[in-house]
């Protein structure tokens, strides 16, 4: 399989000094002109490639994003408020950027004619009916974050369709890689990671059954090449493996990859946590032409990797 990827584009990605935007500029950057837009809220300045020009702002102001936008053919949004507690506790800010500003992103790619590839999430899906979850499964979000995502999702679709702009949505299901910090459901490999690589206990919340679909960076990063490049836009994809581990499995493959002494421990259940979770990527497979390419065990190790030096 062979992923196609953008050359000689001007490519906008927001939330590029973040986890996935920042891969995703190391994988564009020899090809293309790279901007970045972030406000460095969570991201860092240390991860934008060389070549790459940051603008450092807020995409919620109209200034800064008429000038990351303009001249732009490409643009990947990764930027967004990614916590979904930090949501339930401000659903205004969540609202502020993982919609409102997005929407604006949106208007101002109309206007420049410019591809979007947007990070969608399943959270969108909030407690599914059952696994694996395909695309048109029911949407019942429990949180602002997964309300607002939803709600952007939709709104690239219908751009397509009403303004004939090329969009996909990707809803990534859990990322992980070199990298990524530590925060809710998304970040508890770098948890687990750092817990582990300090023989401390791994906290799992509750039984530990709950599910999830982990996915490696390098695959996220393939599925946004791969949107960045089809022709089949206007449409929305889960990215995920298609199989998933439970919270208390990972537990032991960290302690096993990491050789710590750590012990695994359990804490108070987290209220409304979502119990199974598990992408079907039929569709992605046969649109996109995505593949899958790295297993649970072999992005450990290689995160583990990152996390030992860092
Ligand atoms: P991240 O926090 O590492 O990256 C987000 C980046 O956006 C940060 O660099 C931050 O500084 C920047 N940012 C935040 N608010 C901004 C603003 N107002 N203006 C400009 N920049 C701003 O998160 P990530 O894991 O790389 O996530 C990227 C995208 O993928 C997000 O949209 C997220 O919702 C989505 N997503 C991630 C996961 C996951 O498992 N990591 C799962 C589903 C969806």
């Amino acid at each position: 399989m062979t992923t196609t990827r953008p050359t000689d584009r001007t490519v906008l990605i927001t939330g590029g000094a973040g986890f996935i935007g920042s891969h995703l500029a190391n994988a564009l950057v020899d090809d293309n002109e790279v901007r970045i837009l972030d406000d460095l809220s969570s991201g860092t300045r240390a991860t934008v490639p060389e070549d790459a020009t940051l603008i450092e702002g807020d995409l919620r102001d109209e200034a800064t994003r008429e000038r990351a936008t303009t001249g732009v053919d490409l643009i990947f949004h990764e930027a967004a408020l990614v916590s979904v507690q930090g949501s339930v506790e401000d659903p205004l800010g969540s609202h502020a950027i993982n919609a409102t500003a997005t929407l604006e992103l949106l208007e101002a790619a109309r206007r420049e004619d410019a591809r979007v590839v947007l990070a969608s999430s399943a959270a969108i899906y909030g407690h599914p009916e059952g696994v694996p979850i395909a695309e048109t499964d029911p949407k019942t979000p429990a949180s602002p974050y997964g309300i607002d995502k939803l709600s952007v999702d939709h709104y690239a679709r219908r751009y397509h369709e009403l303004y004939g702009l090329e969009t996909v949505s990707l809803r990534y299901f859990n990322a992980y890689g070199p990298g990524q910090t530590a925060g809710d459901y998304s970040g508890v490999i770098s948890v687990f990671c750092d817990q582990a690589l300090a023989d401390e206990p791994l906290t799992v919340h509750g039984d530990g059954g709950q599910t999830r679909d982990f996915v490696f960076i390098d695959d996220i990063v393939q599925a946004n090449l791969q949107a960045a490049t089809t022709d089949q836009v206007g449409g929305a994809y889960n990215v995920g493996t298609g199989t998933s581990v439970t919270i208390r499995e990972l537990a032991e493959a960290i302690v096993d990859v990491t050789g710590s002494s750590a012990d695994i421990t359990h804490t108070e259940g987290r209220e409304g946590d979502i119990r199974h979770s598990r992408a079907d990527i039929a569709a992605i497979r046969s649109e996109l032409g995505y593949e899958p390419t790295v297993s649970l065990r072999e992005g450990l190790e290689r995160t583990v990797e990152w996390y030992r030096q860092h």
